[in-house]
């Protein structure tokens, strides 16, 4: 006599009676430790265990650097594909998968806000954030009018900039447009220099190809994530070029650190305090006088 007896030999995979767990864990990539999504997400998507930086979402960076209050904008923006692009897609349809996918018009959000968490006095700043799970945060026409738009916003107000960037570099399904948007933006943020308006650039991994060569280098201050890949060329490509095998850790911001292109790293949960602590420090720097800058005229 069977105690259990099965009716069918099938195990039928009924979702109504599943647990459902993937999605719940995930496997830090650094630590290999599997840890609760939950945490993660509560330690603003670094590793709770290790602290590997996750990649995170343009609007939840937003919301974790700003002071309650602030606003989006430049939302509005749309590219029109002007190549009529295809490669094993055509363009337009990647670009309204992706405007599904992250429910925004392209790869950049634009804010106006406050960076302030105490002691410090609230700072008006105006922030340009990357997305890169918008065609892996390229910079099309779109993305370089937005920053554009975001440097005249401080131009107009006096307000300092920060760009959070996170991109593979220029879209190449925009061609000769995308490359445009360097030239473009370096020239906005000549004028900011000329103004003596801070900017602040935060590089997220990953800061490739033509933000590298543009806006993402060009900070008052330029700062990183801890392990981010920041580079122009991918390490194969250079490899191949200069026939060398490159050094352990080579475009990784601490590499990038010790060598003099960065000013510092900054852990993300850190990043606000930091931000508070340079912008002040900048807007109370006092001008400088006509005799200190030019003593040839004394
Ligand atoms: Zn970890």
């Amino acid at each position: 006599m069977t105690w259990f007896k099965r009716e069918d030999n099938e195990i039928v995979n009924d979702p109504e009676k599943t647990v459902r767990t993937e999605g719940l864990w995930v496997r830090c990539p650094s630590c290999k430790q599997i840890v609760f999504k939950a945490d993660i997400e509560a330690n603003q998507q670094v590793c709770p265990k290790c602290g590997y930086h996750f990649r995170i979402d343009a609007r939840s960076r937003i919301e974790n650097l700003l002071e309650p209050g602030y606003q989006l904008v430049d939302l509005e923006l749309r590219s029109t594909d002007p190549l009529k692009f295809t490669d094993l897609k055509p363009y337009s349809k990647r670009l309204l998968e992706a405007q599904r996918k992250t429910g925004l018009n392209d790869a950049i959000v634009n804010a106006i806000g406050h960076i302030g968490p105490a002691p410090f006095a609230p700072i008006p700043v105006v922030l340009s954030v990357m997305e890169y799970a918008f065609i892996g945060g390229s910079m099309g026409a779109v993305v370089g009018e937005t920053i554009a738009r975001a440097v005249d916003r401080s131009l107009a107000t006096g307000h300092p900039l920060i760009i959070i960037a996170a991109s593979g570099g220029a879209r190449m399904m925009e061609g000769i447009v995308s490359l445009m948007q360097l030239a473009k933006i370096s020239a906005g943020l000549g004028r900011l220099d000329d103004a003596g308006i801070p900017y602040i650039s935060v590089m997220t991994d990953p800061t490739t190809g033509g933000v590298t060569a543009s806006f993402a280098m060009l900070g008052d201050l330029n700062i990183a994530e801890p392990g981010a890949l920041i580079g122009f060329a991918g390490p194969r490509v250079i490899e191949q070029t200069i026939r060398q095998k490159l050094p352990e850790g080579f475009q990784r911001s601490e590499f990038l650190l010790e060598h003099g292109f960065l000013d510092a790293i900054v852990p993300r949960k850190e990043l606000k305090l930091y931000l508070a602590q340079a912008l002040t420090w900048m807007s109370n720097k006092t001008e400088p006088t006509e005799t200190s800058t030019n003593p040839g005229n004394q």
